[in-house]
């Protein structure tokens, strides 16, 4: 793991003010991305699902609301209904897979937060329906009842109905949204990457990671511009969204999915992945 570093370097008082309003966040949006709940072969992956599950166990154990915003629905209906039975040339089998894929996924979020004796619920909304006031209060009034609830809101895309063509990080966009409608106080986008990079990590082994992204924005979208590729996972998005978050005032983080204890280490102040400051926003308590 190479050592994280600053382009333009924030100050490290306020990076770590950050990390502890981070740290000290009582209402968590989670994302997480397709890598980080499949396999090479486009099953879902156990494992990797149950991580997520025990992180954001972690998480409730400290009474934070977490609502998480779980992609996967395509990427496991490719394997549930058989790899290569099926294409994805068009949106209207990606569509087709996501609504196998999805409810495969909510039975197996369902077990695996059994463990910890946490009830899940299943919300799927798209773009246009938080952009509309009464259905976005709608959503929200849905969300607040299942946190006082203990439950933990498990939100997709609802891909099937979806008009617009599905994008590649549309959940990344959708986690934002939500961060900033719904009274969220961290941001944290789960990827199969550690970070915002110097270069892509997944090909260049000189890439560094970037601890902090305040006003070295700019150059943060020059690197992704020239490092992003489009494929599943990119970190365009997640940059994007991060951005969009703490333009908001709110602190929000990528950080690698397989990060042992990722979200217990985000809740302790740790240097993980990469942190947005908030703009213009308070990093006191
Ligand atoms: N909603 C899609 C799915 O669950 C993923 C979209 C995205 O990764 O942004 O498969």
């Amino acid at each position: 793991m190479t050592e994280a570093i600053d382009e333009v370097p924030a100050d490290d008082d306020v990076v770590a003010a950050t990390r502890r309003q981070a740290a000290d966040a009582q209402r968590v949006v989670v994302k997480a991305g397709t890598n980080s709940l499949t396999d090479d072969d486009s099953n879902l992956d156990d494992a990797k699902l149950d991580k997520l599950v025990d992180d954001i166990a972690d998480l409730r154990k400290r009474d934070k609301d977490v609502l998480l915003v779980s992609s996967g629905a395509i990427g496991a209906g490719i394997g549930r209904v058989g790899l290569g039975a099926v294409s994805r040339d068009t949106v209207e089998e990606s569509q087709a897979l996501s609504t196998v894929g999805q409810s495969h996924l909510m039975r197996r979020y369902t077990e695996s937060f059994e463990r910890y004796d946490l009830k899940v619920a299943q919300i799927l909304v798209t773009q246009q329906d938080l952009d509309d006031v009464e259905r976005f209060t709608n959503f929200r009034n849905t969300i607040e009842t299942l946190l006082d609830w203990g439950i933990v809101p498990i939100i997709n895309e609802n891909d099937a109905v979806a008009t617009a063509e599905i994008r590649i990080g549309d959940n990344d966009m959708l986690a934002s949204s939500i961060a900033i409608g719904a009274d969220v106080d961290l941001l944290v986008t789960l990827t199969d990457v550690g970070g915002v990079y110097t270069g892509n990590p997944k090909h260049d082994p000189d890439a560094e990671r970037i601890g902090a992204v305040s006003d070295n924005y700019d150059m943060v979208q020059d690197i992704i511009g020239a490092s992003a590729t489009d494929e599943f996972g990119g970190i365009r998005t997640k940059v994007e969204g991060a951005r969009d978050v703490s333009e908001h005032g709110v602190p929000a983080i990528i950080a690698a999915s397989t990060e042992p204890d990722v979200l217990e280490r985000i809740a302790n102040a740790e240097p993980v992945g990469t942190i947005f400051l908030p703009i213009n926003g308070d990093t006191d308590d």
